[in-house]
């Protein structure tokens, strides 16, 4: 079984690597990408910790990327990890992400409901990509709210109290970076996203791949993007987006895999990035 879509505590998944190896191993996996949110921190010990339990990894990232203020999320695999220009986009990206939610903190304490900020801001510095489900435990921890999905509801989500945009770089940058440290790029589940429209010029210029298989996607989904891949000469991606058990979330590990004639496809075209 083949998941291309993962995270680890090194971004906002629940399980450490090791634990993600575990259950990766448990669950039958035996092609896994982590792919946190603009962070390789997790990679090195993933991976090291999967080859002697004859899991494969290949090096993952998903970068969340911004058009039209909408955040685009952009998986890239096989790409040179000390890739310097990827590296330092990516540092960016993680420095954005500490001024947003310090910012954010700043908002909810204004609106009366101030949260600890050192535990959200915790890590910070050693590759860990900050987000906003950080704040979201924060606000359950503090009282303030009874569950992750009340703190986004009453907070922040786009458009409530505490909520400030992101900036960015756009689709397009991500595209040209991933490919420049020699990898290819998949739009993240795009039925996610209210923006079919970007598919097509994003093809024209450069996207590699579709996330089709998705937790999010319905067979309704499946069918559209699939056509929309094929109509497109896009290859398809897809797994289980696990943020791990503790993260409330229903994406269980192995529900949603790449299936085996995919997997071949994206085999043939790219071998060296998914060799057997
Ligand atoms: P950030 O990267 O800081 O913008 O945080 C985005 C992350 O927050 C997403 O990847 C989701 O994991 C999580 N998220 C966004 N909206 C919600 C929601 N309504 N309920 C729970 N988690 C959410
Ligand atoms: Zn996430
Ligand atoms: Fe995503
Ligand atoms: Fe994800």
């Amino acid at each position: 079984m083949i998941d291309l879509h993962l995270h680890t505590t090194a971004s906002d998944g629940r399980s450490s690597p090791a634990a993600l190896v575990d259950e990766l191993a448990a669950a039958g996996l035996t092609v896994a990408s982590v792919t946190d949110h603009d962070t390789t921190a997790g990679l090195a010990e993933v991976t090291a910790r999967a080859a002697p339990r004859g899991i494969r990894v290949i090096p993952g990232i998903e970068i969340t990327a911004v058009a039209d203020a909408e955040d685009v999320h952009m998986l890239g695999y096989g790409f040179d990890v000390s890739h310097p220009a990827l590296v330092t986009f990516l540092d960016t990206q993680r420095r954005d992400r500490r001024r947003r939610l310090e910012a954010m903190g700043e908002r909810l304490a204004a609106v009366g409901a101030p949260v600890d900020m050192t535990a959200v801001l915790a890590g910070d510095g050693d590759g860990k990509a900050l987000g906003r489900p950080r704040l979201a435990a924060a606000l359950v921890a503090a009282g303030h709210v009874a569950s992750i999905a009340e703190a986004f509801d009453r907070y922040l989500a786009s458009g409530r109290p505490a909520f400030i945009a992101r900036r960015g770089a756009t689709p397009l940058e991500v595209v040209a970076l991933v490919h420049a440290a020699g990898g290819i790029v998949s739009l993240a589940h795009p039925g996610k996203l209210t923006r079919d429209a970007l598919i097509e010029p994003l093809a024209g210029a450069g996207l590699d791949a579709l996330e089709v298989f998705h937790p999010d996607h319905d067979a309704g989904a499946v069918a559209r993007y699939t056509a929309r891949a094929n109509a497109l000469g896009l290859a398809k991606t897809g797994g289980s987006d696990y943020h791990g058990v503790a993260s409330g979330r229903v994406n269980a590990l192995g529900r949603v895999t790449v299936p085996r004639e995919a997997y071949a496809a994206l085999q043939a075209r790219w071998p060296q990035v998914f060799s057997a």
